[in-house]
């Protein structure tokens, strides 16, 4: 009996002391628009990188209105991508791309999570005619390149994988969802 009891208590001490579900992936940024701004449009992920789908989420804004870093890093790019402005901040092997932004901040200048990066503008707006901020997370460069909920540093919305499942979140661990999803997209992301 004691031996049974010792067990049970070294199982619980386990569980206290195991492995903490903290992760660098737990939300971490800010909004870049505050006050905290209403999702008009979320993400859709495409299954190539070059299918149709919705790489972001939509913010709503105002026009002029203040967009904000994220999260810390160097800003990528600042200026203009076949007539839209862009503003994109690398933060190590991710970036967080902000659109249609006018920068005030330029290429190679170091932000804070918070940091004003520019003006919000209509232009090239998803929700033309009124204004929204196109709000992207991406891993990767090129082909090898994953777009991810931005949401996801915020703690907001649930991660989903297509549109056609857009009221029936899916986890990552489903076996019929795509590879590049299901390997790429870190577990604790899982809606
Ligand atoms: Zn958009």
């Amino acid at each position: 009996m004691r031996a049974v009891l010792g067990a049970v208590l070294l199982l619980l001490l386990l569980g206290v002391a195991g492995p903490s579900r903290a992760s660098p992936d737990e939300p971490v940024g800010v909004w870049p628009l505050d006050p905290r701004p209403d999702v008009v449009r979320h993400f859709e992920p495409p299954p190539t990188p070059y299918a149709a789908g919705h790489r972001g989420v939509d913010l709503a804004g105002s026009p002029g209105q203040a967009v904000h870093a994220a999260l810390a890093g160097t800003v990528g790019f600042a200026g203009s991508i076949g007539g839209k402005p862009v503003v994109t901040v690398l933060h190590g092997g991710r970036r967080t791309t902000y659109e249609p932004v006018v920068a005030s901040v330029e290429r190679g200048q170091p932000v804070a999570a918070g940091d004003v990066l520019g003006r919000l503008v209509v232009t090239d707006s998803h929700c033309f005619p009124s204004a929204c901020l196109h709000w992207g997370l991406v891993e990767g460069e090129g082909d090898d390149r994953t777009y991810l909920d931005p949401l996801s540093l915020v703690g907001g919305g649930p991660v989903r994988l297509l549109p056609l499942w857009r009221d029936d979140p899916v986890t990552v661990r489903l076996p019929w969802s795509p590879p590049l999803w299901r390997w790429r997209r870190p577990v604790d992301w899982v809606a």
